[in-house]
């Protein structure tokens, strides 16, 4: 990937949260931004933050049917992909035997199979350039045995699977494959699932070595870091940004 050209990147889910420092750190680098998500106001919030190099373009991701004229509009609008970050996701915290099989497909379809299908409709414009660098979000649920999160554990970890398939299989025609697996980061998904349970929180905070939760800049940070031409040498890694929490007591 050249640093002299125009770069152009996807965050899905780039509204809020960790696509929204993603996006912010892409947009502050001069990297072309197109965030993707299903709230237009929400859309517009980020765009008067951003500013200029960001682009809000509005997609249900698990309509699936949708994703291939979807990327082929922005395709024919920006001419090239150079960054795809599958971001968007949602969690669902219950017992093991209260989840349906509906609510265990929606998490599938949002988190595993909208995934599959943009990366598809991207990397075929990514092979046609012979370049692009393709950013999965992953999680801690795909490091550990979580408890209460049944459908989020399995996405994520046909997530990690996914990554390593995907840059065995297109490393060599210059596209690279990574993920990188937050840890607890301060977002209202992690607010969601801790502050109803102490006790996780506790635990949460005895395994982190660093004691303190992440900020979601410290993800946009390791998303810059892959996008780069600086990790041209990475692919097929599931990056821990937990501040060790993957590898505490
Ligand atoms: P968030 O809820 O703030 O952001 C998720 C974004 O995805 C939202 O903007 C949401 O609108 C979007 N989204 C969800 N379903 C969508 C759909 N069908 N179509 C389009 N957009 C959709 O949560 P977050 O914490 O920022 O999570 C972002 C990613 O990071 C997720 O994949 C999550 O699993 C992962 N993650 C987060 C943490 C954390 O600590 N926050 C830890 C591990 C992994």
């Amino acid at each position: 990937m050249s640093t002299t050209k125009k770069r152009v990147a996807i965050v899905t889910g780039g509204g809020s949260g960790l696509g929204l420092a993603i996006a912010e750190k892409f947009t502050t680098n001069g990297i072309d931004t197109i965030i993707v998500g299903r709230d237009e106001q929400k859309l517009k919030k980020a765009k008067d933050q951003l500013g200029d190099h960001c682009y809000p373009m509005t997609c249900d991701v698990t309509n699936l049917s949708a994703i291939p004229g979807f990327i082929e509009k922005i395709t024919a609008r920006f001419g090239h992909i150079d960054i795809l970050v599958n971001n968007a996701g949602i969690n669902m915290k219950k017992e093991f035997t209260e989840v349906t099989d509906e609510e265990f497909q929606s998490v599938i379809t949002t988190n595993l199979c909208s995934v599959f299908a943009i990366s598809r409709e991207v990397v075929k414009q990514m092979l046609k350039q012979g370049n692009g660098s393709i950013i999965n979000i992953s999680s801690m649920a795909a490091q550990y045995g979580l408890p209460k999160v049944i459908a989020y554990s399995a996405s994520k970890t046909a997530i990690d699977g996914m990554t390593r398939a995907m840059a065995v299989e297109l490393s060599p025609k210059g596209v690279r494959v990574n993920a990188i697996a937050p840890g607890f980061i301060e977002t209202d998904m992690t607010a969601k699932a801790l502050n109803t349970d102490p006790e996780r929180k506790q635990k949460v905070f005895g395994r982190t070595p660093m004691g303190y939760m992440g900020k979601p800049d410290d993800i946009g940070e390791a998303a810059l870091f892959l996008a780069s031409d600086a990790a041209k040498y990475i692919t097929g890694v599931v990056l821990p940004v937990d501040g060790g929490n993957s590898i505490g007591f």
